[in-house]
């Protein structure tokens, strides 16, 4: 999208503004189911916790994708979009049997990472498939907070567990249809995966009525210039052969499947704030905007870096500043950046904020939450409007401590 289009925006819908551009969207599932073409069966499952609006996840079933969840709600937010339960995959963490029951009612995909559940759900359900979530302690990357491969991860039950796992499917004569990984975000090398993808093929031969091998995601995007990014292509290429061999040797055409987020929706986002105010200090002049880890975490949370563009002054000589929020708590997005000569009331752009922004957004501070556009067929949708004050007020009760009663504020 070109700066002057967003700027449009952000003057139409107001500030903050999330803004998503389809084609980007489109282009990326195309990059990934392209670099798969040499496989017979292909399914992406978008992650629907990246991004879940429900335009979003429409313009993912008119693509051919299905989802990946891991709640009953976004199971329903599929429904709602128009998914088939068949397209749907539940992959919770924690959550409770009767969760995974209710999810399994729908007819959606389970898939299992407890062994506890695991031996539950074959007892009472033995007549519904399960795919099982595998821990192939792989580090992949070097942020023990991303990585969820490792022994101690409390995701996926350990390939070390697997003759446990037989004894659970035998006893209870369930059928696992899938295996599963999901190494987690940020998978810097191919041989990593690759080597992951090793593990599951081991560990696949030792179930013989799989319909699919699930490889998660983890796909690196570029944050920054001279960021690395997974070469698809080259993933794509690597793991087709490899798989494709090893359904000869299994003796049946599986599906491989993929469940990226921040692949498929991260730079196909801006977020789109207005400067308040301009404040120097002894050190460093601060560019306040009018949002903050309410509306934008990940900088505060994981550390993330969002390059920032003044999009009201793109020529403007250059700069440095630390981007702040409006937030009573620090809450900076951008240490010391060179930016285009600000002014009060311009508007910067967050990049790289289609995945796991809008979806980690809160009230915090009793703000709204922002609006959400999607450009698409070269016109600004709005697809979810900003909050007002009675969503605030929504679901408080208030007691009336003279009548000792309650009231529901908005009814
Ligand atoms: C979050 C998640 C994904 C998506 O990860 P990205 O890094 O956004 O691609 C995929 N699968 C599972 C099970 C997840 O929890």
């Amino acid at each position: 999208m070109l700066e002057n289009q967003l700027l449009k925006i952000a003057q139409d819908f107001g500030s903050p503004v999330y803004v998503y551009d389809a084609e980007k969207i489109e282009s990326q599932y195309k990059r990934l189911t392209n670099a798969f073409k040499n496989v017979k069966h292909l399914k992406i499952n978008y992650a629907v916790k990246a991004l879940s609006n429900i335009s979003i996840l429409k313009l993912f079933n008119s693509l051919g994708s299905g989802i990946d969840t891991v709640s009953i709600q976004e199971v329903q937010l599929g429904l709602v979009a128009g998914f088939l339960p068949e397209q749907i995959i539940f992959t919770p963490n924690g959550v409770s049997l009767t969760e995974i029951e209710e999810a399994a009612k729908l007819g959606v995909k389970i898939n299992i990472d407890n062994l506890s559940i695991l031996e539950q759900f074959g007892t009472k359900h033995p007549k519904t498939p399960v795919c099982i979530r595998i821990n192939p302690h792989v580090m992949a990357g070097g942020n023990a907070n991303i990585s969820v491969g490792h022994i101690d991860s409390k995701f996926g039950i350990s390939i070390h567990q697997i003759p446990h796992i037989l004894r659970i499917v035998e006893n209870t004569k369930m059928t696992i249809n899938g295996i599963h990984m999901h190494t987690g975000s940020d998978i810097l090398d191919i041989e990593v995966f690759l080597y992951a993808s090793e593990i599951l093929f081991e560990t696949a031969k030792q179930f013989k009525n799989l319909d699919f091998i699930d490889f998660g995601s983890g796909f690196k995007v570029p944050y920054k210039q001279g960021d690395i990014e997974t070469n698809i292509e080259e993933l794509g290429e690597k793991l087709s052969s490899k798989f494709n061999a090893f359904c000869k040797e299994y003796g049946k055409d599986l599906t491989l499947a993929f469940e990226p987020g921040k692949f498929l929706v991260s730079e196909s986002g801006s977020f789109l704030t207005k400067v308040n105010a301009i404040k120097q200090t002894t050190s460093t002049v601060f560019a306040q905007v009018d949002s903050g880890f309410n509306h934008l975490i990940r900088p505060m949370f994981y550390g993330s870096h969002h390059d920032i563009v003044n999009i009201s002054n793109p020529k403007g000589r250059e700069r440095f500043y630390t981007v702040v929020g409006y937030i009573c708590e620090t809450d900076t997005f951008g240490n010391n950046r060179r930016i285009a000569e600000i002014n009060e009331g311009d508007v910067l752009c967050f990049k790289n904020a289609g995945a796991y922004c809008f979806s980690m957004a809160s009230n915090y501070n009793s703000r709204f939450r922002p609006a959400e556009v999607l450009w698409y067929n070269n016109r600004a949708h709005l697809i979810r409007k900003r909050e007002t004050f009675e969503d605030i007020l929504n679901n408080q009760v208030e007691i009336d401590f003279a009548s000792k009663k309650e009231k529901q504020l908005v009814k």
